[in-house]
């Protein structure tokens, strides 16, 4: 199971339209799942709730403060998802394109998505990764470590 990732910005945006802290935690609940590229800021949907829970239990009877809560889920760290892992499955079809090459029809493993690429050496060229989910693409031994 991977991690359920929220956008910290959305984080933040939902926290201060928030009233109190059980408001806060039903909009971090409702906020989407993302599947941040590496350069996004992506924090634990799990992290960013238990951090406003234990606030919660801390502060009991206090005013809602926005702004400590904010300054707590902007010390959390960015999350970064392991990128899936996965391998073309070849077929046989092929088609031969303008220049003479052979083209290979391949599938991912992960989303079964139809992918084209040349061959060498029994290998689909410039085929790391699956234009469709971006998965990262393995030799099939190497998916079973
Ligand atoms: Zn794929």
């Amino acid at each position: 199971m991977s991690e359920d990732l929220i956008s910290r910005d959305a984080v933040l945006d939902a926290c201060s339209q928030s009233y109190d802290i059980l408001d806060a935690m039903g909009r971090i609940e409702e906020l989407p799942s993302v599947n941040p590229k590496p350069c996004e800021d992506a924090i634990s949907r799990q992290a960013a709730i238990s951090t406003i829970r234990e606030m919660e239990e801390w502060h009991t009877g206090d005013a809602f403060n926005a702004d400590r809560v904010l300054k707590h889920l902007r010390d959390l760290p960015t999350v970064t998802p392991q990128p899936k892992t996965g391998h073309w499955i070849q077929t046989n079809e092929f088609f031969i394109n303008q220049d003479g090459q052979f083209i290979y029809k391949f599938i991912c493993s992960e989303c079964k998505s139809l992918s084209y690429f040349r061959k060498s050496n029994k290998k689909a060229i410039g085929a790391n990764v699956c234009p469709n989910c971006r998965c990262r693409m393995v030799e099939p031994q190497e998916s079973e470590g």
